[in-house]
């Protein structure tokens, strides 16, 4: 499948939203995802994907291990890493970082680049899939012999409902 351009696979959420229905549509494309790649959605990776899918904000590894440790007697953290791995590899989550932490991915149906645009006022993680941008990074490192094999792009800003929230205080 090839994309447009410019796609955005996931967007910055509206403040007041049901998020309820984002995680129903994440938990949906995950089975189909999983389905498609010919593996399994295990209750407990079910489970992280839900938790990751908590809110639109970054999740770390230490935060599923509690929440988890007082659901579940046999989420031993080995058994929660491997989770997240699996859910990496059929790409499901995406691992971001600069914060050392995860968010779920809006399009885990189609294989993709992602760039990630990170608010730093209220840690809100967009998903962007920009083609240009991959290709000239891979042009350019071409140029130097470089075979890029993946690329991780976290961008840094203000999302529009901060900057918004920001000019009503400071008019
Ligand atoms: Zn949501
Ligand atoms: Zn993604
Ligand atoms: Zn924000």
């Amino acid at each position: 499948m090839t994309l447009a351009k410019q796609t955005v696979l996931k967007s910055f959420a509206a403040v007041v939203h049901d998020h309820g229905r984002c995680v129903t549509t994440a938990m949906a494309k995950a089975e189909t995802a999983c389905a498609t790649a010919g593996k399994r959605l295990t209750p407990l990776r079910r489970r992280v994907l839900e938790l990751v899918w908590g809110s639109h904000l970054p999740v770390k590894a230490y935060d599923l291990l509690a929440i988890l440790g007082r659901e579940r007697e046999q989420a031993a953290p080995p058994t929660v890493y491997r989770a997240l791995d699996f859910l990496q590899q059929v790409g499901l989550v995406h691992r971001i970082a600069s914060l050392n932490a995860f968010v779920g991915c809006g399009e885990p149906l189609q294989g993709h680049v992602s760039q990630f645009l990170i608010c730093t006022q209220c840690g809100t993680v967009a998903e962007l899939a920009n083609l240009s941008v991959s290709a000239s990074i891979s042009a350019s490192a071409e140029a130097l012999g470089f075979q890029a094999t993946r690329q991780t792009i976290e961008v840094e800003g203000t999302c529009k409902h901060c900057s918004r929230r920001g000019a009503q205080t400071h008019p």
